[in-house]
């Protein structure tokens, strides 16, 4: 296991027994991640709901599945190109706004992910991960635009359980990951072409 895998392992078991905030005492799961983290893009959600918190992996609901879709649509392959996350790692009750306290408490989990995985773009999928990396607006403000975050590219697009509930806003989501794509797909795929080479 290569140093960036180890440095996650160890970060996931220390997030699996935080007690930091109230939210450990409601999770069934504490939900980490999922996909590639040799992959060149995170997304970046705002935290578990209920299919998350019963399985502890992100986005495997209905949402995910729009995600995932999306990602194939435009080019991106779900399990190579991308690694994915949330600002917080425990289901908040009734899939509510996670509080300012619990982003807080929860903010030095995803700083160090970021870091540890050190991807060259992150997308933030809704307003509430757009706010915890940095951005500030109303989504539809800010989707679509290039900011930057500690040297690297955010993409800040709308959260697909936006889209779930708003199928029309499915296109603005394909368009966002689309300018991804185009300036940052396929990179993960180029690296194990040359490493097997
Ligand atoms: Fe800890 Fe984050 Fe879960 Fe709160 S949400 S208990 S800070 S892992």
């Amino acid at each position: 296991m290569n140093d960036k895998r180890t440095r996650l392992l160890v970060l996931a078991e220390e997030v699996a027994a935080c007690h930091r905030c109230d939210l450990a005492r409601t999770r069934t799961n504490t939900v980490f991640a999922r996909g590639n983290p040799e992959a060149p893009i995170v997304l970046v959600g705002e935290g578990p709901g209920e299919n998350e918190d019963e399985q502890g992996i992100p986005f495997v609901g209905k949402a995910g599945g729009i995600l995932d879709e999306c990602a194939v649509e435009v080019g991106l392959d779900p399990a190579k190109d991308v690694y994915v996350c949330n600002v917080v790692k425990c289901r908040p009750p009734r899939n509510r706004k996670p509080e300012p306290e619990e982003i807080g408490a929860c903010s030095s989990f995803i700083a160090r992910q970021i870091e540890f995985v050190a991807p060259r773009c992150i997308v933030a999928l809704g307003a509430t991960a757009a706010s915890a990396l940095g951005v500030v607006g109303g989504i539809t403000k800010i989707r679509g635009k290039w900011t930057m975050r500690n040297g690297v590219p955010v993409m800040p697009t709308l959260h697909p359980a936006y889209v779930a509930r708003v199928p029309y806003a499915r296109k603005d989501l394909a368009v966002d990951l689309r300018a991804v794509a185009e300036r940052f797909g396929g990179v993960s795929r180029r690296r194990e072409t040359e490493a097997s080479s």
